[in-house]
Order: C-alpha cells, then structure tokens, then sequence
C-alpha cells in the first residue's frame, strides 16, 4: 500500500515540475498513479493494497463455497437444508446488521456446522473504497461485536464486491481478519435465470476453487437459492466435495 500512495505523490510532484515545459507528460504523470491505485481499490483480485485469497490448496475434488450478504430469514434456511441434503460445508459471509436482526439464524449456520465469517456491518458498496479509517475500524468491530454476541468468532473477512481501502490491510491485521476472494462467482444480479448464475460459478473449475454465490433480497426472485442447488447439483455430477479450507491452505 505505501508503496502506490508514494508513487502516485511522486507522479503529481513530477507533474508540477513538468507541466510548463511537457504538458502532455505531465498529464500523464498526474493520472496514470490514479489509473493504478483505483485499478487496486476496484478490481476485486488486485493485491495492491490487501492480500486477497482466491484458491487453496488441495490435491482431492475439493472446492470452497461461499455465500454473502445473509443471513436472510427466506433464504438461510432452505441453503442450510441444501447444503445438509447435499453434505456440503459452507461459509456464509454474513452481514453485521442482518446477523443483528436474525441472531437466530447466525446460531443456526455455525450449529449446522457451516462457517460464520465477516462482511462488514452495513455493506457500504458505494463508499467502502473511500472510508476513513475510523469508519472502516466501526465497519469491522460492530459486525465482530454482532457475531460474538451469538457466539460466533469470525476470522475471514469478504470486502461488500471486493472493493477494497487505503487502510484495509492494516485493519484486518489489527483485527486478525483474513480477506477472502473468489476464483469464480454467479453474479446472480446480472443473470436472467438460475442455470446462467449455476453455469458462470462453476466455469472453469478445478480443485480449490472458491465459488461466491449470494443469498437475500438484492438477488432476484427467481434465482434466490435456485442458483445454489443447481451448483451443489453440477459439483455432485462432478465428484466434488464442498469444504471450508483451513487458513494454512489459502493462497493469493
Ligand atoms: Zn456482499
């Protein structure tokens, strides 16, 4: 991290100094940083600025599913009945002021044995990548404080879209939090129908794939939980087994 911010201070000091004598050189000099560190903020597998995991490893048909944005009084528990019928491990990347209104359900997913990790308190999708540094700190601890107070202890921690922060890394580190990708995901807000959301998590699969699929009101109706037993459906046809990795087998 400080490796871009002294780059793109170094590029706007360079600038100055050559904006009367090369002024396209010095445009040049004053964006291209900006270009970098917003590719970093923005593209959820840029490890500028946080180590983000997308795979681990394994040597057996193993993949890592993972579900964001519940936990959701429809939703939660029809996956946790899938994901019995099914005997697959998950983990469920759950957001600090759902986890308050549903403790219930918080409980529910750990006593099913899935894991309960951390997706921040509100999910501020727009404003994440500009918070300050207090606020991503209050983002952090109120969700950690939610989920102890139902006895869960998250330890992994999904950015609302991979979105990152100039001072992601140093409070995760503060906080013993890992941050976690994805290699693939169902983009289920973009897909028309279940079967897209199903084909585009599992595309390209391979041992140690993390999958990213969601639960909750901003999926639509249709493909609410039907995305999910359609990719539990298509990893059964294809003899793999749904774990939750330890942290030792997590990769970049
Ligand atoms: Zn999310």
């Amino acid at each position: 991290m400080r490796f871009l911010i002294i780059v793109n201070l170094a590029g706007k000091l360079a600038a100055i100094l050559v904006c009367r004598t090369a002024p396209a050189t010095a445009l040049a000099l004053w964006f291209t940083p900006d270009a970098v560190l917003a590719y970093h903020l923005f593209a959820p597998h840029a490890q500028g600025l946080v180590r983000v995991h997308r795979r681990f490893k394994t040597l057996r048909r193993e993949v890592w599913l993972t579900i964001d944005d519940g936990p959701d009084p429809e939703d939660t528990p029809r996956i946790l009945e899938l994901l019995a019928a099914h005997g697959a491990h998950a983990t469920f990347f759950v957001i600090g002021e759902n986890a308050a209104i549903h403790p219930g359900l918080v409980r529910a997913i750990a006593d099913a044995g899935h894991e309960v990790a951390h997706h921040t308190h509100t999910h501020p999708l727009g404003t994440f990548w500009c918070a300050s540094p207090a606020r991503v700190g209050r983002e952090l601890d109120a969700a950690t404080e939610v989920l102890r107070s139902t006895g869960a202890n998250p330890m992994r921690f999904r950015a609302p879209a991979g979105i990152k922060n100039l001072w992601l890394a140093q409070a995760l580190a503060a906080r013993g939090l890992t941050c976690v990708g994805w290699s693939a995901r169902g983009l289920e807000r973009w897909c028309a129908e279940p079967r897209e959301a199903a084909s585009r998590a599992t595309r390209g699969l391979s041992p140690g794939a993390i999958l990213l699929l969601h639960e909750g009101p901003r999926v639509p109706a249709n493909i609410r939980v039907a995305a999910i037993l359609l990719v539990l459906e298509r990893l059964k046809e294809l003899g793999y087994q749904c774990v939750v990795p330890r942290p030792d087998q997590l990769v970049a």
